[in-house]
């Protein structure tokens, strides 16, 4: 059986989703995450992707 499968993105389920920036320091692209320690515990913000190669970090609004 020929199907082809194209699926719809998978970014259906996020209403919220904005897109990502890119990191200042190495131009790839970052990903949200919640701090989870330090005194911005629980906090979202965007962490360089190739982490820990790169420690770039932005604040997410
Ligand atoms: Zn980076």
């Amino acid at each position: 059986m020929l199907s082809i499968a194209v699926a719809p993105t998978q970014n259906s389920n996020s209403a919220t989703l904005t897109e990502a920036p890119t990191c200042p320091k190495c131009g790839s692209p970052m990903a949200r995450r919640i701090a989870k320690q330090g005194a911005n515990a629980g906090q979202a913000f965007y962490g360089c992707s190739t982490y820990p190669r790169c420690r770039g970090t932005m604040p997410a609004s």
